[in-house]
């Protein structure tokens, strides 16, 4: 196929109609019928370079990012992603790969996978890892699948037909038991954590597991967690470790040292990549010996000194993932793990606890903290006694945003009446949690009309947020749909 050189005086195509029995217009591919030419010009937008450096650049300084202010959003560990990690991210030997490239030219790129895989089977305490999980939910719901898949080999599937979880849990964790087709049992937490009375009246021989996240999303440490292995294991089911936030616990103890079976690790979180607005992500799991041989496949084995991608794991629960998980999540896991060493993950959660625990004994002043004070990489307010005022928890999200910063997370653990969950990873300075402590205070004691209308500086105010679900706009079609709807507005006409 070819497409005939233009010359410089001809018309272009878009200066004229082109029409049906012009035997070969400028610009068309020859021979191309006449049904599916374009019938009118093309409506190029007329814009100089500058108008479109313009439009986009301020496009992007409406956007909040790690690169302008901090994110104080509990569960998620909003951390800075060190630059050089991009840098080799974006590499042609990772980036320009092919993932059905013959085996013996991805030898470097199967090495990082081992690599990064014996890095975090030390770092969980669990012999086996694999990398092919594409967000925490995923390898919950892989993980899930290889406990069924495990309790069907024992002849006990029909029987184990329950997962418990506490009240604390994170909302993925019931959805990836339904999913994988269990059915769900909550358990009552005690003072924010697990009550090990309530955990040991729910679980029985109907048990297939119990997820738990430890420190929990309360940012507290479980204190009973030796029992709850005990009362797991005693029934004979599986411990699920939510490990989506690793920071509290980075070279500190691990989940394979408490007694947990199986975990999933976001790399997109605590392993510094970039995440937010979808993806990508990467969830690794690491398994003990009783669920090793269920991880999904291929793995990654070394033979000799070649690396290979390991299909015959005839327990395996098969392929999860188009080819091998997402790469560049791995290599810069891999660079943010090489970085630290040892010694600098464990100072990783040092400081993101002391961080946590300096910003929540200073918030602690403002608004009530509902359980114990010592917490672990995050801790959890109530906006409850705004409520005199006439003001939300919402309200208070919204006004931070015009302090500049993004609001903690907002209503979860669903525990605490008008809860807040913060947390300011490692990688925020002092001054910026005495930052934070300002904008807050300023926040906190604004008049209650400010906070309800707020935000007030941003290029968007509220939104109506059960609109905005209902009426997703993802495509120009919809763009024209949504200006419809606008139009036919009973108050259209007025605004
Ligand atoms: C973020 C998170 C998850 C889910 O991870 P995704 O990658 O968003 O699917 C699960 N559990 C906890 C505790 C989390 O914070």
């Amino acid at each position: 196929m070819t497409f005939r050189q233009a010359r410089w005086d001809e018309p272009l195509l878009w200066d004229r109609e082109s029409s049906d029995d012009d035997p070969d217009p400028v610009g068309v591919i020859p021979g191309l019928p006449a049904s599916l030419r374009r019938k009118s010009p093309l409506e190029w937008p007329e814009l100089s370079e500058l108008e479109v450096i313009r439009h986009f650049t301020r496009l992007s300084q409406m956007n909040f990012g790690i690169d302008t202010s901090a994110y104080p959003l509990g569960s998620c560990t909003m951390k800075y992603n060190p630059k050089v990690q991009e840098m080799l991210a974006r590499r042609r030997g990772a980036a320009e790969v092919h993932p059905y490239q013959p085996e013996e030219t991805l030898q470097g790129e199967l090495e990082l996978f081992w690599r990064l895989e014996r890095a975090l089977a030390r770092i969980t305490g669990l012999p086996e890892v694999s990398l092919q999980a594409a967000a925490g939910a995923h390898g919950e719901f892989a993980a899930l699948l290889m406990i069924r898949a495990y309790f069907r080999d024992q002849g006990e599937l029909d029987r184990r037909t329950e997962v418990i979880l506490p009240d604390t849990a994170h909302g993925t964790n019931p959805a990836s038991a339904a999913m994988a087709g269990f059915q769900t049992r909550e358990i009552r937490s005690k003072d924010g954590c697990v009550d090990p009375a309530e955990l040991r009246a729910a679980a029985s021989d109907r048990t297939a597991a119990f997820m738990l996240t430890n420190p929990n999303t309360a940012g507290l440490f479980e204190p009973d967690i030796s029992e709850i292995d005990e009362i797991l294991h005693d029934v004979g089911g599986m411990l699920y470790y939510d490990g989506a936030n690793l920071n509290a616990i980075l070279g500190v103890t691990s989940p394979g040292r408490m007694g947990f079976d199986v975990a999933h690790l976001n790399l997109h979180k605590t392993f510094s990549t970039p995440h937010g607005g979808g993806g990508p992500g990467a969830g690794a799991l690491a398994a003990g010996e009783k669920l090793a041989p269920y991880l999904p496949v291929p793995r990654v084995v070394k033979r000799g000194r070649k690396f290979a991608l390991d299909y015959d794991r005839p327990k395996s629960i098969g392929k999860i993932k188009t080819a091998f998980g997402n790469f560049g999540l791995d290599v810069r896991a891999y660079a943010y793990i090489l970085a630290h060493g040892e010694e600098g993950l464990r100072h990783i959660a040092h400081r993101s606890v002391l961080n946590s625990n300096y910003l929540g004994k200073r918030l602690g002043t403002l608004l009530p903290r509902p359980f114990r004070p010592l917490v672990k990489h995050e801790f959890v307010l109530s906006g409850a006694p705004l409520r005199e005022r006439g003001v939300r928890t919402l309200d208070l999200a919204k006004r931070l945003l015009d302090e500049g910063v993004h609001a903690p997370t907002i209503y979860f653990p669903a525990l605490v009446e008008e809860s807040l969950m913060i947390e300011f990873p490692e990688t925020e300075s002092r001054h910026e949690l005495d930052r934070f402590v300002e904008a807050f205070t300023r926040a906190v004691n604004d008049t209650p009309e400010n906070l309800r209308t707020a935000p007030h500086s941003l290029s968007v105010s509220r939104v109506d947020e059960v609109r905005a679900a209902r009426e997703l706009i993802l495509s120009r079609k919809d763009l024209g749909a949504a200006a419809k709807l606008e139009a036919a507005r009973p108050d259209a006409a007025a605004s």
